[in-house]
């Protein structure tokens, strides 16, 4: 630390309001990060009266990202995009992909410039690991970023990864475009990793998303079908979307815990990963 606060940094942009909830804090919050203010606290309380578990749930939503990172790693993916990276917290997308291949590159991206201030500090010693401020919604912003084009390298395959960011966006939005353009510039051998807020009937889903509306104002749930649209046509990884805790992408068989079986926090995120031919 050279003792420059990160608001004194050239392009940082103290914009964000204290008075009001961000999804970066209150994801924060419920997985018991310090990074958050009290009205990110009280958000994430007012979804733990409808969803108790959930940290749990946050935590699973964590362990389909580092299910689906390991998996991609393993494939020899070496450089990892991940937009909606969120506040630094455990096993982070740079500790599961370097634990594979130490030179694997991460390309840190949100559109919360209070994750750009907590990743730099974080990130200061790690030269493969960048964070750049950037927008899904807004596709040039992510691929025309210097920082960006400074660590991925796209004609190479890559690890594109929209993790905990979907339910976010009201399916009145075209995500679909915003995918295709990102996916457009990655070469065939590259991998689209999500995770989604899911919705196959269970009261504990519809509760999540009608907690997270009253709390930050988004966090739809979708069906698997719709989940799966996301991906764009590409084909999934055997064996598809699945909860995180029975998902082992590339193992098709493994005996698995009956859905019926499992904890209600732990039937709210699916996740899966999809192969660019
Ligand atoms: N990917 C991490 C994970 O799954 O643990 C963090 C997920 S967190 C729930 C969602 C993150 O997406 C937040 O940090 C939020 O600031 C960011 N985000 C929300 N809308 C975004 C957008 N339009 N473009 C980029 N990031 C966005």
């Amino acid at each position: 630390n050279d003792g420059t606060k990160p608001e004194e940094t050239e392009d940082y942009v103290p914009d964000f309001d204290i008075s009001k909830p961000s999804i970066a804090r209150i994801y924060d919050a419920t997985l018991g990060g310090k990074d958050n203010f009290a009205v990110d606290r009280e958000g994430a309380a007012m979804i733990a009266k409808y969803v108790p578990k959930i940290r749990e749930a946050s935590q699973d939503n964590r362990l389909g990202l580092r299910k689906g990172v390991e998996y991609v790693a393993r494939q020899g993916i070496d450089q990892f995009l991940d937009i909606g990276a969120g506040l630094p917290t455990q096993e982070n997308t740079h500790q599961v992909a370097q634990a594979i291949n130490p030179n694997a590159k991460v390309m840190y991206v949100d559109n919360d410039p209070i994750v750009l201030a907590h990743g730099r500090a974080l990130l200061a010693t790690n030269e493969s690991t960048a964070i750049a401020t950037a927008d899904l919604r807004d596709p040039p912003s992510i691929l025309n970023h210097p920082d960006v084009n400074k660590m991925i390298d796209f004609d190479r395959p890559v690890g594109l990864m929209i993790v905990g960011l979907m339910m976010h966006f009201h399916r009145e939005e075209d995500p679909g475009t915003w995918i295709r353009a990102l996916l457009d510039a990655c070469p065939s051998g590259s991998y689209l990793h999500m995770t989604d807020f899911v919705d196959t009937g269970y009261p504990e889903q519809e509760a999540m998303e009608k907690s997270c509306i009253m709390a930050m104002g988004n966090g739809w749930i979708r069906t698997p079908e719709e989940i799966e649209a996301h991906f764009q046509g590409l084909p999934l990884v055997p064996p598809g979307l699945d909860y995180p805790s029975r998902w082992f992408p590339g193992e098709t068989d493994r005996e698995l815990t009956p859905v019926e079986d499992l904890e209600e926090h732990q039937r709210i995120i699916m996740a899966g990963v999809a192969y660019k031919p």
